[in-house]
């Protein structure tokens, strides 16, 4: 035998513990923990995705399991979180903030005008991912409301809307409308378990496609502080731009590449001082830091995007743990070494045979294996 309460079931897109925190506004409870406790259930357990505890909840509240199932987010024994059918991270969610569209927020309470806001507003489930940071239906960013995070209040929104009128009146009052960025738009589907096409982020746990694509945009934005002490519109900006260079696979990584490349040589940074690290930022780090199989066709791209604009051959180390396997670009300075001329001369000649190219502000670049035929014949280095 078990209770079964008289309530309206969960609503679609609503997360299951902003489900709970809505019952317990409708039985005037203090706070979703109480609520659940008075039916033998424990609160913790729920927003941690305990089978035991959803079973007994959906019971309780008439709905089906599997449903609450799919809007809760289960904690897994290595650390990571299900929601849905990705796996999430506590650096890639909001738990003890409440992001919220204000228009979202405001026509749930305006349609609803018989309940007060705390039974009325939908917590929804997208709204718990960092990825996910723009309404798409107002075109809003999402904004931060209520904090929950003294930790036993953790995930409990019982609260949250019940005070927010004053506020919801200057988030409305914003002008500031932008569109969903592209990695919005599939954290979503890899939520919904949706089959995606992008090759590079397809392989990796959701968590860590985020995260790719947070380290990437930052790099092609040339952003230099921690991620963290980014404003929400920066990040927003990164995730959009990271997502771009990597759906376009190696060609998006390339063109960053060249790109950095490009940047480093304007702002006069000398060509000795170019090196992966400094052409890669935190990018370098973070593929260096892991060494996860998943990763390895991005080690492998990103690591021949190098070899293509720096001076590095095969007797050279790993870069990302990849080896090049055949020299694509000498500096002039290793170039005039191994073919034994001045620095001046070789440029002279490498320019009228065609093997060296300036680019619109002046660096040469040497094609190496045009370089090799052209010099190792004359010069017979062979
Ligand atoms: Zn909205």
């Amino acid at each position: 035998m078990f209770t079964r309460i008289d309530c309206p079931p969960i609503r679609g897109g609503q997360l299951t513990i902003g489900y709970a925190a809505e019952l317990a506004a409708r039985f005037r409870s203090s706070s979703v923990h109480e609520f659940c406790s008075d039916f033998g259930i424990n609160f913790r357990n729920l927003a941690q995705g305990c089978e035991e505890e959803l079973q007994a909840f959906a019971d309780l509240t008439n709905n089906d399991v599997d449903l609450l199932r799919r809007f809760s987010t289960i904690h897994q024994p290595d650390g990571t979180v299900r929601l849905g059918n990705a796996l999430l991270t506590k650096h890639v969610m909001s738990r003890s903030t409440i992001r919220v569209c204000p228009d979202c927020v405001a026509e749930d309470i305006s349609s609803n005008l018989s309940v007060s806001p705390d039974i009325a507003v939908i917590w929804r489930r997208d709204w718990v991912i960092n990825s996910v940071d723009t309404c798409p239906i107002h075109s809003r960013p999402l904004s931060e409301i209520a904090r929950i995070s003294a930790s036993n209040l953790q995930w409990d929104a019982t609260l949250a809307w019940s005070d927010l009128s004053l506020e919801l009146d200057a988030l409305l009052a914003s002008p500031v409308r932008r569109e969903p960025h592209g990695l919005q738009a599939y954290s979503i589907a890899r939520l919904e378990g949706h089959v995606e096409q992008v090759e590079l982020l397809d392989g990796l746990p959701l968590y860590s496609a985020i995260a790719v694509c947070a380290k990437f945009g930052a790099l092609s934005m040339n952003i230099e502080k921690h991620w963290r002490t980014l404003d929400e519109n920066t990040r927003h900006n990164a995730y959009r731009e990271g997502f771009e260079v990597l759906s376009r696979g190696s060609e998006g990584i390339a063109a960053l590449i060249d790109r950095r490349m490009t940047a480093l040589q304007l702002a006069g940074t000398p060509p000795p001082s170019i090196g992966p690290s400094t052409l890669l930022k935190q990018v370098s780090t973070f593929l260096n830091g892991t060494d996860e199989s998943a990763y390895s066709l991005l080690r492998y791209l990103v690591a021949n995007a190098v070899f293509d604009v720096l001076s590095i051959g095969p007797e050279d180390g790993p870069v990302l743990g990849v080896r090049c396997t055949y020299r694509r670009t000498y500096s002039i300075m290793a170039a005039a070494r191994r073919f034994g001329l001045p620095e001046k001369t070789f440029a002279l000649y490498a320019e009228a045979a065609g093997v060296a190219e300036r680019n619109a502000h002046g660096s040469l670049r040497i094609d190496a294996p045009k370089a090799d035929a052209y010099f190792g014949e004359r010069w017979r280095l062979h």
